[in-house]
């Protein structure tokens, strides 16, 4: 999807796309492909028994519940229990990498049972479904309610050893030309001497979108007019709202179940189809803070998103739609030491009451408190959460605070949910079991319990390409191209750009984490992003650079 587009370019977008395709797969895998449209939704950090929750709580089944095909095992390359950037990398990848890494390749150390990886391999990037997508002429959406630099999103729009490295992540994201991109980190498209901006390398991408057409909107009336053409939505400087506070602090954010809605709307209009990531992104945090109307507001609206993808896929007939989660968080359970004896006593009443009168997540009645006083932490939980607790207990809340420092909210749900509920929690971490897999449409999983990778091969295999052809085009090692005649530029270390001397004797200039080759006075727009790997010195650039440097094939030019 390229906003205006005429007959004539229909016709030489077909003939390109048949060349994609037997770039990346045979054409008769092409023509075989089941899906014309994949729709991935993650909701992050949960499992089986918060479903069961939300599902007593919504006194109806969840959206996804007729789909349950089987179980995802969740592991990484170096633990047992997962982060969510190597685990959005499995999906997105379909290569099981290292604790914080996105989309790159592993670190030496493994745990038992999981092979080293060759050297070559170690933080490499690797291509993703959406990157496969856009390469077959499919449009391609990222929908979240975190920062669109977060881990989960980033894993499908960038390639980096760190999943703090946000600037980075956004600078590709921006880079990877993607169709329609909604969610929060508005600050990771300013620079810092900008309102609301974070960027360290001074760029300002929020202007690179608008020259390039893009309609950047900030809020839910403006979302929902866009017809067409790319858009980027920012909802937020940071992370969007929870979904239970959302209505009193910014009623302009969309929902999930919004977002959802309109990629879907403006994606389906591209003819060759459309790959799109939904992720509910804050069921984790609430579960890390043991914060249970958190956790289930988020849940909730994760389930409306499904529904919308559903209801799409179900009137469509060539949409594969996937439901899943990356790990579980918090290890939330039906039952604390409170109610395992009075299994009598456990009636839907009971379990649900406490919550039913919530009106705000934790997070979000903690944030309020101007002094955080046993006073005023008191009279905050009786207007908050109908909750009347003693001078004992909230005495013991302000010191477990303290000692959370920057998480001090998860001190209410650790101390009042054993207490006042009859749920309960084992961590404030994440948890290394299986999760459950939801699977609906034309080249879905067999099912049975599958490996995280196993999820990107699914979906690159219902969409009709090969990963590891992906892998080769688009991240070609340059020092092994051109050998000794690859250096790379850090004088600006916010910018490092990768310089490859030619034969003709000039300098090519691939700036890291951006998707042009600069040649003399001319600029060639490439069909991937330059990744510079710190760790291990390596630049990666598509073969398509590696082409145009040899002079092997002419592109189109574009003046800067
Ligand atoms: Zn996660």
């Amino acid at each position: 999807m390229r906003g205006r587009k005429t007959a004539a370019m229909f016709s030489f977008r077909a003939a390109l796309v048949l060349c994609l395709a037997v770039a990346l797969g045979s054409p008769g895998q092409v023509q075989a492909a089941p899906a014309k449209n994949v729709i991935v939704l993650i909701v992050d950090g949960c499992s089986a028994e918060q479903y069961a929750f939300a599902r007593w709580y919504k006194g109806a089944p969840l959206s996804f519940d007729p789909y349950r095909v089987g179980a995802v095992k969740t592991f990484i390359s170096d633990s047992v229990i997962a982060d969510s950037a190597p685990a959005a990398s499995a999906f997105a990848t379909g290569v099981r990498t290292s604790d914080k890494h996105i989309s790159v390749g592993p670190h030496k150390k493994t745990i038992s049972g999981v092979p080293a990886p060759a050297d070559d391999v170690q933080y490499r990037p690797f291509a993703t479904v959406l990157e496969g997508a856009r390469l077959l002429g499919k449009a391609t959406g990222i929908v979240a309610t975190s920062r669109v630099s977060h881990a989960t999103p980033g894993a499908y729009l960038a390639h980096t050893a760190s999943r703090s490295s946000e600037d980075d992540i956004m600078e590709q994201a921006v880079h990877q030309g993607v169709d329609v991109v909604l969610g929060g980190g508005r600050r990771h498209l300013l620079p810092r001497e900008s309102k609301g901006g974070a960027r360290a390398d001074g760029e300002n991408l929020y202007q690179t979108l608008q020259s390039w057409g893009y309609a950047v909107v900030e809020n839910r009336q403006d979302m929902l007019k866009v017809s067409g053409g790319r858009v980027f939505g920012m909802f937020a400087d940071d992370h969007m709202d929870p979904e239970i506070d959302r209505p009193a602090l910014h009623p302009d954010q969309p929902t999930l179940a919004e977002m959802t809605r309109k990629a879907i709307e403006l994606l389906a209009r591209d003819r060759d189809g459309f790959f799109l990531m939904v992720e509910g992104s804050q069921v984790d945090w609430a579960c890390h803070a043991n914060d249970v109307p958190h956790m289930l507001s988020d849940l909730l609206a994760y389930d409306q998103a499904v529904e919308a993808a559903l209801e799409f896929a179900k009137k469509d007939g060539r949409t594969m739609v996937i439901a899943v989660s990356d790990h579980n968080t918090g290890g939330f359970s039906i039952g604390n030491h409170n109610s395992n004896k009075i299994y009598s006593q456990m009636t839907v009443e009971n379990l649900l009451d406490p919550f039913r009168r919530m009106k705000t997540s934790g997070y979000q009645l903690w944030k309020s408190l101007a002094e955080k006083t046993p006073d005023t932490l008191k009279a905050a939980l009786r207007e908050d959460w109908v909750m009347d607790i003693t001078d004992a207990e909230a005495q013991k809340i302000i010191a477990l605070a303290a000692s959370y420092k920057n998480n001090a909210y998860n001190a209410l749900g650790e101390v009042l949910c054993p207490i006042y509920t009859h749920v309960g929690w084992t961590t404030h971490g994440h948890c290394g079991g299986d999760v459950p897999l939801h699977a609906f449409g034309p080249g879905k999983p067999a099912g049975g319990v599958v490996d995280a990778p196993d999820i990107a091969r699914v979906c690159a295999s219902a969409m009709g390409f090969d990963l590891q052809k992906l892998n080769r085009r688009l991240f070609v090692d340059a020092a092994q191209a051109f050998p000794g005649r690859v250096a790379v530029d850090r004088s600006q270390p916010a910018n490092p750009v990768v310089k490859i001397a030619t034969a003709a004797g000039l300098t090519a200039e691939l700036p890291a984490n951006k998707n042009f080759l600069k040649l003399g006075e001319k600029v060639y727009p490439l069909e991937g992003v330059v990744v510079y790997a710190k760790d291990t010195e390596r630049a990666y650039i598509p073969q398509q650079a590696v082409n145009l440097i040899q002079g092997t094939r002419g592109l189109p030019r574009i003046t800067p």
